[in-house]
């Protein structure tokens, strides 16, 4: 098959939600049409649950299952479909902004009693940032839930989208009798309990026809027309350029645990759905069809088997194609590197892969080299952008408890720093190191791993900072900025690329610095122009 034909092929994806209203199960009933897997439960659930947070097992478990479902593909109607996990505790949700980098599309879940929740905001809003094309399930239909029009008012609202519905449902919870598909123009009727099959999809175009009473009853009948309607006069007609721009979201309703709607779903994504996308590197703008191949790191999994520390690099794969044992340049090192065994992930296995097209993600094994937001090229020095570094929430100081291996520690979170589980300040006045993490699991994983991976030990101790901040001085040279650094300077550090950073102790302190040195530019992420 032609080059062009196999970019044409792949959509590459992720689906966020908050935790519980559905991912997991979406995706496997996803891979379920793909024929990916044959039952139902083959997908790990991998939230981390709050009680576990002291089970240092339960950790490691974790982390294997999301190497497992870090990347999980298969075909359905010609399409090669790669779904990107994207965790949805708080806690790891820079590992999810990291993945956001690496998807072409989303599909964002909804709990239709809950609503929309506070995880599901920020995801979308990175996804709002980018102009990432999204469609959103409402998903739980089979179940007591909020009125369609106020869930659909509240996603307008709280998640700044423009929404249009292509299915609608017919009742909801006891009296949930179906759904009208507005795409297909079709009625989908609800049975219950997974027995769902497509014979029980009626096309219906002719809304007007005495059939529609037959089929649901009057009652629903008369409240469908009526919903129908108001769809038509409130929402905008679907417009593919509008949704493949950002600009509008395509709504569908369903309930994964019954498998109902999402059928319905996957058709209308498999045909609207994105092929790879062009991608902005800091030098151009670098198209899939391009021939050279380039591609980025945007995820690194420690290896899961303790007498293999190597690592699994996660590398999108934006234009050209990704060959077995060719040289590829490590822009960062200005090195070149072949990979003998590089790995693709089909269902939830991986395999060695000769080729890998834009859109594919291919796992590298790594000694080292690697770390997140590192480009690989035919020679090209080119560097992908958009992967910052959000500010921290929580501070401590780390130890070194064993100082006859002081080696292996600094060795262990340099390592683990470059795979993004948190971010390292060191101190400018004493050169102290200060760990900075999104949430406070991260510690745990660190100090265990440390321990099993590196052999090393570290205690924690607290740092009273509330944020930090990236520093951009606009002017270097300026009294302002000499004062700055001699007032504050128990609170500046340098983070790994070397950058300035302000840990403020407070909220207050903070507004006082920006009072004060109005041209000391403070940022909450690492990346600014
Ligand atoms: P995740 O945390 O977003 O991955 O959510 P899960 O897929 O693990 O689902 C959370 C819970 O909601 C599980 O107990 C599921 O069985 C349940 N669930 C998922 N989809 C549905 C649905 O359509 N209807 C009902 N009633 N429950 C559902």
């Amino acid at each position: 098959m032609s080059f062009l034909k196999e970019i044409e092929k792949r959509r590459t994806f992720g689906i966020i939600s908050h935790p519980d209203a559905g991912k997991t199960t979406l995706t496997e009933k996803l891979l379920l049409f793909g024929g990916a897997i044959q039952e139902a439960g083959a997908v790990k659930n991998n939230k981390i649950k709050k009680a576990a947070t002291s089970d240092f097992m339960e950790i490691e478990r974790q982390r294997g299952i999301s190497v497992a479902t870090s990347v999980l593909a298969f075909l359905y109607r010609d399409k090669k479909i790669n779904i990107l996990d994207t965790p949805g505790h708080k806690d790891f949700a820079e590992d999810t902004f990291r993945t956001l980098t690496a998807v072409d599309s989303v599909i964002v879940v909804i709990d239709v009693a809950k609503g929309v929740e506070e995880q599901t905001e920020k995801l979308v809003e990175v996804c709002r940032m980018r102009n990432i094309p999204m469609i959103v399930f409402i998903n739980k239909l089979d179940r007591e839930g909020r009125d369609a029009f106020d869930l659909l008012d509240e996603v307008e609202q709280k998640l700044g989208l423009t929404v249009t519905p292509l299915s609608f449902p017919i009742g909801m919870g006891y009296d949930f009798k179906g759904i009208y598909n507005l795409w297909e123009k079709n009625i989908n009727l609800f049975k219950g309990e997974s027995k769902k099959k497509i014979e029980d999809t009626i096309a219906f175009d002719d809304l007007e026809s005495e059939e529609l009473e037959k089929i649901i009853g009057e009652k629903a009948a008369d409240t469908l027309r009526e919903n129908l309607e108001l769809v038509h006069g409130v929402y905008p007609e679907f417009d593919k350029e509008a949704y493949l721009a950002g600009q509008q979201q395509p709504v569908f309703f369903g309930s994964a645990l019954n498998n109902f709607g999402v059928r319905e779903m996957l058709d209308c994504f498999v045909d609207i759905a994105p092929s790879p996308r062009p991608k902005k590197a800091e030098e151009r703008v670098v198209t899939a069809k391009e021939k050279e191949m380039t591609g980025f790191v945007f995820k690194i999994h420690a290896n899961m088997d303790p007498k293999h520390r190597d690592r699994l690099a996660f590398v999108k794969i934006v234009s050209g194609t990704f060959e077995r044992n060719k040289p590829y340049l490590h822009v960062r090192h200005n090195k070149n590197l072949k990979f003998s065994s590089p790995n693709a992930f089909f269902a939830e296995k991986k395999e060695i892969v000769d080729i890998s097209y834009p859109g594919d993600i291919v796992g590298l094994h790594d000694t080292g080299n690697f770390k997140i937001g590192d480009t690989l090229t035919e020679g090209e020095v080119l560097h992908y952008k958009g992967i910052p570094s959000f500010s921290p929430e929580h501070f401590r100081y780390i130890n070194n408890a064993d100082p006859m291996r002081s080696k292996q520690l600094n060795k262990g979170i340099d390592q683990l720093m470059d795979e993004g589980v948190a971010q390292l300040f060191t101190l400018n006045l004493n050169g102290r190191k200060v760990i900075g993490t999104v949430g406070a699991l991260q510690y745990e994983v660190i100090q265990y791993r440390l321990e099993h991976e590196y052999g090393a030990k570290c205690t924690y101790e607290n740092f009273p900072a509330y944020k930090a901040c990236w520093v951009d001085p606009q002017d270097p040279g300026n009294e302002e900025f000499s004062e700055f650094q001699r007032v504050k300077q128990k609170f500046l550090a340098t983070d790994k690329r070397g950058q300035l950073v302000f840990l403020a102790d407070s909220q207050f302190s903070l507004q006082m610095v920006q009072q004060k040195y109005p041209t000391v530019k403070l940022h909450f992420t690492s990346e600014f122009d």
